[in-house]
């Protein structure tokens, strides 16, 4: 019997996902900043604080507030997108917010606010997933506390192959067979999940194999963070 050999469109195996990069200390004005970078997508985040929440019912005396922002630029597509809030980067907001939260020892700041803003330069696929692992960096490199690091990565679907870290062609214009799957996910570097999203259909048995698939990937992705902040004699 022969197997078939998927074939991606960019050559990559369906294991492989695309290059990466990331550096601490890229904005000197905040507290700690961070740019990280899978193939042609690129995010930038900046953290300021803790500092006291206004309007002061928003204080919490119990811990302090995360809160991001994502925002895609306008540039960072082909076609220029429209600037300011959307329902999307709203939500994607909310979903940063969720993955990190878990690591975030935030317990220690009552009655404040952290505010990472996230900026999307550049953007082909996986945008919140590296907006994630820039906010962590970010996060790190400002000194807040937090119990483990955080790396995020999707892998999904293409028509019956699993495959790791789909390009924006392959979420958005693959149509053969039975489509594209897409599924973020954010795990912390002792293996546990944080964050899942299912943008599909996918079996069980499948669903599985992109989650170990996934977990594997995410602690490559959390040397290259962990030398980042390293570089910079930040390390968590
Ligand atoms: P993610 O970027 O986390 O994968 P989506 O699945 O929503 O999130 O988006 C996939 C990709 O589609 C984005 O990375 C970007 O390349 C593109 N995209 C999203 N929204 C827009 C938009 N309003 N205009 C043009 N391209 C977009």
């Amino acid at each position: 019997m022969t197997t078939k050999i998927f074939k991606r469109k960019s050559g990559r195996k369906p294991e492989e996902m695309r290059p990466i990069s990331a550096k601490v200390g890229i904005i000197p004005n905040a507290d700690g900043s961070a740019m990280y970078q899978s193939g042609e997508t690129i995010a930038i985040a900046a953290v300021y604080g803790p500092k006291k929440m206004h309007p002061q019912h928003m204080q919490d005396p119990g811990k302090g507030v995360l809160r991001c922002t994502y925002s895609m630029l306008s540039f960072s597509v082909t076609d220029r997108i429209r600037p300011g809030p959307n329902r999307r980067s709203t939500e994607i907001s909310k979903i940063i917010e969720w993955a990190i939260e878990p690591v975030l020892m935030i317990d220690k700041f009552p009655n404040t606010v952290i505010d990472v803003h996230i900026n999307i330069i550049q953007a082909d696929a996986g945008t919140r997933c590296a907006a994630i692992n820039a906010a962590a960096m970010a996060l790190a490199s400002a000194g807040i506390p937090m119990k483990n690091m955080v790396s995020s990565i999707a892998a999904g679907k293409l028509d019956k192959t699993v495959v790791l870290d789909l390009d924006k062609y392959e979420d958005s214009e693959f149509e053969e067979g039975e489509g594209s799957t897409d599924i973020p996910m954010t795990f912390t570097d002792d293996g546990k999940l944080t964050h899942i999203q299912i943008d599909g259909n996918i079996t069980k048995e499948q669903l599985k194999e992109a989650i170990e698939m996934a977990k594997k990937a995410s602690k490559k992705i959390y040397e290259v963070q962990k030398k980042a902040l390293k570089d910079t004699g930040e390390e968590k």
